[in-house]
């Protein structure tokens, strides 16, 4: 009997220690992803970044040992949308040129713009007299974000987050929220809401822009984020 307590304590102390990693090493990513957004940075440095993150957070749920069986279809990232809210059809994406080190002075547009139903840019759902909900793809861990931005702010992707699904190996991008509700380190759920829809960032708060979610998607190649075009996955994605 005492033997199962000890053993039920160890694994307790494990769980902890495992969370405690996952929190240390996604906070120590976004300050480095905070770097580089202000100063771009060289892909070795990028890559060791990331190896680590990705390291820390394997080693930690191998500790718990979780597995998933089945690859599940996304959840559309704007609650109540689906992908004919997509900007041109899906056309909006376009990634040659875009490098990660470059940081808020990339070049391209490696992402889908998805617009709400704005007209007085108020960020209140004309429709249903409410803000939108931003909902996580699928499961994750919140690896950066930003819940800071002000209009004077050359920043491009405003307030905004970063959640690798450790389950794909993809990494989804959340950019121009009005506020956020998550937190490097923490875990999501798919759907779960992480953000609202709003109008933050150098472009996206301008007249000319209306209110819209910039959703991207990345893979790691040789450690480094790289994107692609998940047009497909949005337009298979359940709308909550
Ligand atoms: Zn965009």
């Amino acid at each position: 009997m005492r033997k199962i307590v000890l053993l039920v304590g160890l694994l307790a102390a494990c769980f902890v220690a495992a969370a405690q990693e996952i929190e240390i090493a996604c906070d120590k990513f976004n300050s480095f992803n905070n770097e580089v957004l202000k100063t771009p940075t060289t892909k070795a440095l990028a890559a060791q970044q990331f190896k680590e993150l990705i390291g820390h957070i394997q080693h930690a749920l191998i500790i718990r040992s979780e597995v998933r069986i089945s690859e599940p279809a996304w959840i559309f990232p704007l609650q109540g949308y689906n992908y004919h809210a997509v900007g041109g059809n899906g056309n909006g994406y376009f990634d040659k040129g875009y490098r990660y080190i470059d940081g808020n002075k990339h070049a391209a547009h490696p992402a889908h713009d998805i617009f709400i139903n704005d007209r007085n840019q108020d960020c209140i759902d004309d429709h249903t007299k409410k803000p939108v909900n931003v909902v996580a793809a699928d499961e994750g861990i919140v690896i950066a974000c930003s819940n800071e931005w002000e209009p004077a702010s050359s920043l491009r992707g405003g307030k905004y987050i970063w959640i690798y699904h450790n389950y794909s190996g993809v990494i989804t991008y959340y950019a121009h929220n009005s506020a956020i509700f998550v937190k490097p380190g923490q875990e999501v759920k798919p759907g779960q809401k992480i953000a609202e829809v709003g109008r933050t960032g150098y472009n996206a708060y301008k007249k000319r822009s209306p209110t819209h979610l910039h959703f991207s998607a990345f893979r790691l190649v040789d450690d480094i984020p790289v994107p692609f075009n998940p047009y497909q996955q949005l337009k298979k994605a359940k709308t909550l």
